[in-house]
C-alpha cells in the first residue's frame, strides 16, 4: 500500500509489548484534512486535549496518511474499554477518517474514504489477527463519551467487503435475551452501565435507522442475538 509519510512523535510502546487485536474507527471532527494531519504531529498542543495521534489518517480523496508504526500504541481512543480491555491504544490500530463530524455538517462520507479504509483494514489483517468483533469504532469503545464515526459511518458496505459484523436485518433471534443490557455488557460494551447510553451507542453502529427510537425493540434483540451466535 501506499501511504503519505507523516511520522508523529504521540507514541509510545504497547503495554506488555502485546500485538494488536482491534481497530477503531474515528471520524477527526475538523473542518480540514490538513488541520488534523498537524494535530495529530503537535507535540505541544495549546488545547485541553492534549497530544494525540492514531495510526492512519484517511484525507478527503482517499489518501491514506501514516502517523505511527503498528508495533507503537498511538493516542487516540482516550479513556475507553472494550470486555475486560480498559487500555484500548495499547489493544489497537486507530483510523481517523476526514469528517467534520457532528460538530459541524456531519456530510456523508465521501467514496473514495470508504474504498481506502477498507483496504487500508484488509492490508492492516494481513498483519495482524483481528477478529471481525473487534473492528469498531470510537463510540462503542467510549459510549457516552464518544460518537464517531456516527451514524452515516457505512458499517454496512465494510461488511459486504469481508470486514467487521453487521446483523443480517432478516435474523430472528432463535432464543429471548431476557437481559439485553447483560448480553450487551457480555458482548463487549463494559464502558458505562447507562442503560439510555448503550442502546443509542449500539444502534449507532448496528442498527442506525432506529437511532431515534425511544424503547428496545426485537430488532435490537434479533441484532445483538446475531452477533452472539456469529462471534
Ligand atoms: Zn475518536
Amino acid at each position: 500500500m501506499n501511504f503519505i509519510p507523516c511520522p508523529s512523535p504521540n507514541s509510545d510502546e504497547r503495554a506488555g509489548g502485546q500485538s494488536p487485536s482491534m481497530i477503531i474507527i474515528h471520524y477527526t471532527g475538523t473542518l480540514t484534512s490538513e488541520e488534523a494531519r498537524l494535530r495529530f504531529c503537535d507535540d505541544a498542543p495549546s488545547d485541553s486535549i492534549g497530544r494525540i495521534s492514531p495510526h492512519y489518517m484517511i484525507d478527503g480523496y482517499g489518501g491514506i496518511h501514516k502517523f505511527v508504526d503498528e508495533d507503537r500504541r498511538a493516542w487516540h481512543a482516550g479513556r475507553a474499554s472494550w470486555g475486560d480491555i480498559t487500555d484500548v491504544n495499547s489493544a489497537s490500530i486507530g483510523i481517523e477518517i476526514w469528517n467534520t463530524g457532528h460538530e459541524y455538517d456531519f456530510e456523508e462520507f465521501i467514496p473514495l474514504q470508504i474504498d481506502a479504509v477498507i483496504d487500508l483494514i484488509k492490508d492492516i489483517r494481513t498483519r495482524h489477527n483481528i477478529p471481525h468483533k473487534n473492528i469498531l469504532g470510537h463510540s462503542d469503545v467510549a459510549p457516552g463519551r464518544k460518537l464517531d464515526p456516527g451514524e452515516k459511518f457505512p458499517w454496512k458496505k465494510l461488511a459486504e467487503a469481508g470486514i467487521g459484523l453487521m446483523p443480517d436485518a432478516n435474523y430472528s433471534a432463535s432464543f429471548e435475551i431476557d437481559d439485553f443490557y447483560g448480553a450487551l455488557k457480555q458482548y463487549g460494551y463494559t464502558y458505562t452501565n447507562d442503560q439510555e447510553i448503550l442502546l443509542k451507542e449500539f444502534r449507532r453502529h448496528f442498527l442506525p435507522h432506529l437511532l431515534n427510537e425511544k424503547y428496545l425493540t426485537n430488532a435490537d434483540i434479533d441484532a445483538l442475538g446475531f452477533l452472539i451466535q456469529n462471534t
